[in-house]
């Protein structure tokens, strides 16, 4: 029997199927296979069942993952812990203020999201609360910079993602939110606190999802991941807040490219596997210097650049980018357009026929 499966607890999960809903365990022999990740499915994994009882079942297969979202383990940054399966778009959720509003998280979601094959698109909540500014933390500035939320929407739209400024308390561009979620399955994210239940509590008003108020802390409203049918013809998936979201199986060389507007500088400068940190005629910190590039973006970049694995190979063997992009694009079942681009871009660069 085939179901989907629609939440997770420790090792067992809910599959929704034509026969109605069903606990399940796995078949041992998913849990014990080495499949380097720390759970045998995900929530959203298409799945095959043998039911034991009633309502109850065993998941003996998992389909092939069309997209996920995945990140490493915090304490093992070799594991991939796939957080949802099979989505079309991920929400990244940011907030004005109550949380403080940070790029990074953004930028670590576009990774993850583009990596794993799913459509970012970023949303900012409580625009409410501005005209008060936006406090941006920045690590090259001791003190934060107040910077308008429209400046960071623009940012981004100009980089060619799509934004959502909303309100969830207004309900100020709820309309145009929920117009993006018909017909497809979206998975919000973001810090605790920054209002995704709220979002959709406003988006399908009597689902009653629980809210919370901020701890300075930050604290965790959902304590796991589930799948939510909305009536529109939507599916959503809520994630706990995080305070952390270490990127899974991104080298130092791969975070360029998930930043457009330093990609293209990077042609320009005298290495070629520069990583705008501290080469010399580097295109990249001239632009900066230039204000050709913005601060904000260039922070953010040194910042995962830096909490990321190290370069995949080294300089010599930059011939060898183009296959070994293909093996890891084999390996992940699919890889962002950008990055598809981004192969035929160094094909033709190389004069590759495959
Ligand atoms: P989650 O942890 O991301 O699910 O956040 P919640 O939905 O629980 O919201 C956290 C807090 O932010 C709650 O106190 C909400 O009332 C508040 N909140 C959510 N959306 C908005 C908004 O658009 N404007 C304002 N001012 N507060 C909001
Ligand atoms: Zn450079």
């Amino acid at each position: 029997m085939k179901g989907k499966v629609i939440s997770i607890a420790s090792v067992s999960c809910r599959v929704d199927t034509a026969d109605g809903i069903y606990e399940c365990a796995a078949r041992r022999r998913l849990t014990e296979s080495d499949t380097g990740q720390t759970k045998p499915f995900a929530v959203g994994d298409e799945v095959i069942l043998e039911p034991t009882g009633p309502r109850e079942g065993v998941v003996t297969e998992v389909l092939p993952r069309r997209t996920r979202l995945s990140r490493a383990q915090p304490h093992d940054r070799r594991a991939e812990h796939v957080v949802v399966a099979n989505v079309d778009q991920l929400l990244i959720v940011c907030s004005v203020r109550e949380p403080p509003l940070t790029v990074g998280i953004i930028d670590r979601y576009i990774i993850a999201a583009q990596s794993g094959g799913i459509e970012p698109v970023v949303c900012i909540n409580k625009i409410d609360l501005a005209p008060e500014p936006v406090e941006l933390v920045l690590r090259s500035e001791p003190q934060p910079r107040k910077v308008a939320y429209e400046d960071i929407a623009a940012l981004y739209s100009a980089l060619g993602f799509r934004v959502r400024p909303v309100s969830a308390r207004t309900g100020a561009g709820v309309e145009e939110l929920k117009a993006d979620l018909i017909g497809r399955t979206t998975v919000l994210a973001g810090h605790s606190g920054v209002g995704k239940s709220s979002l959709i509590n406003a988006i399908q008003p009597g689902l009653k999802l629980k809210t919370g108020t901020v701890t300075r802390r930050g604290r965790h409203i959902t304590a796991n991941v589930s799948l939510l049918k909305l009536q529109f013809g939507a599916y959503v998936v809520d994630t706990p807040g995080v305070r952390e979201f270490s990127l899974w199986d991104i080298k130092k060389r791969d975070v360029a490219e998930f930043f457009p507007d330093i990609w293209d500088l990077a042609p320009n400068c005298k290495m070629s596997d520069c990583s705008h940190v501290h080469e010399p005629d580097c295109a990249v910190k001239r632009a900066l210097e230039r204000g050709e590039l913005s601060r904000i973006r260039y922070d953010s970049y040194v910042g995962i650049l830096e909490s990321v694995g190290h370069w995949s190979v080294p300089r010599e063997t930059d011939v060898e980018r183009p296959r070994e992009q293909i093996a890891r694009s084999k390996r992940n079942l699919s890889r962002s357009t950008r990055k598809q681009q981004l192969k035929e871009r160094w094909r033709a660069q190389l004069g590759e026929d495959q």
